[in-house]
């Protein structure tokens, strides 16, 4: 396989189960999330990676693509879209970009740019293309978000690092035959700066989010690349989280089991009560409709479901140990 091995990058098997990548992937986000390893530059690049693995390991109709055309496939399918063929001289054509001019670029990881010299070499149009006006990569960001962000949604400041293009050489990096002072010759700065950014409802471990134009600057005038946020989400103590539906654990008293009453349910938005039909058994799930997470730009909501927890009493007194011997007796000549 050309490339990165996504497979390798989990530490999963080329069989593992969508559970088993999920696992993996919470366990090294965790891991080498930038906010635990601050100013690790590799433990950065190391959660892009995974991040990158993630994404398309846990997409079903993108990890089909991945097993047959590996790391090409992404590109495979935008040429495909564009009309090519993704066969023949492909594979090479893509290797010839890990080299030389082009090596500076590849760093952005998933911006288009990379394709559209592709495209364009394939069109025969040539590595004079590349100074074209082009649009600037993509930076991911990541960034963790609490489970009440995921379900309300909220606002952000990051603070972002843009590069953009020196305005004293104009990208250049050559003012008058000798390499610019401002950039040091490489055409681009280092730009510090902090935006807002809106966390909508619904988002979860791998979500990506667009910033249109938060992204590198672009070539020869070509517009800015895009910033995406890449989510993960702190697990909650109380909630489980499968997609959009939420389970969680009801304790009923022993007798509101038997005799039927009402129980609290937790929900993200409160407590609610739900009714407990007599003869309830331990284990028991009910559905509360729409009482789930949001879906991601989409205004339905998951359910909610609710596990029976039936608690035994404890700490009897003697009548009510009496009681209980009595219903024992009751019990075994109905028997
Ligand atoms: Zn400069």
């Amino acid at each position: 396989m050309i490339g990165k091995d996504y497979y390798q990058i989990l530490g999963v098997s080329r069989q593992a189960s969508e559970k088993e990548i999920k696992r993996a992937y919470r366990k090294l986000a965790r891991k080498y999330h930038p906010d635990v390893n601050p100013s690790d530059e590799s433990a950065e690049g190391k959660f892009k990676e995974i991040n990158e693995a993630y994404e398309v390991l846990s997409d079903p109709e993108k990890r089909k693509k991945y097993d047959q055309l590996g790391d090409n496939w992404r590109y495979a399918e935008q040429f495909s879209q564009a009309g090519g063929q993704p066969q023949g001289d492909f594979g090479r054509g893509y290797t010839v970009f890990n080299f030389g001019d082009f090596a500076t670029q590849t760093q952005g990881g998933s911006s288009g740019s990379i394709f559209d010299e592709l495209l364009h070499q394939f069109r025969g149009e040539g590595f004079r293309a590349s100074r074209r006006p082009r649009k600037g990569e993509d930076i991911d960001y990541p960034i963790e978000v609490t489970f009440e962000e995921a379900y309300h949604g909220g606002t952000r400041l990051i603070r972002n690092e843009t590069e953009d293009l020196c305005q004293t050489c104009q990208g250049s990096g050559v003012i008058s035959g000798q390499p610019c002072r401002t950039c040091g010759g490489s055409g681009r700065v280092i730009r510090p700066r902090q935006i807002e950014v809106k966390i909508p409802p619904g988002v979860k471990d791998g979500t990506r989010i667009r910033i249109a134009g938060e992204g590198k600057d672009g070539y020869g005038g070509g517009p800015r690349g895009d910033l995406y946020l890449v989510v993960s989400v702190k697990p909650n103590k109380l909630f489980e989280r499968k997609d959009g539906d939420l389970y969680v654990e009801v304790s009923v008293p022993l007798f509101i089991a038997i005799l039927g009453g009402e129980v609290e349910v937790p929900t993200p938005k409160g407590k609610l009560s739900l009714k407990i039909p007599p003869e309830t058994q331990n284990g028991r799930i009910f559905r509360l409709k729409n009482q789930g997470m949001p879906y991601l730009n989409d205004s339905k909501k998951g359910d909610l479901l609710a596990k029976v927890k039936v608690m035994l009493p404890s700490k009897l007194s003697q009548k009510e140990r009496d009681l209980f011997l009595e219903l024992k007796s009751l019990s075994e000549n109905n028997s």
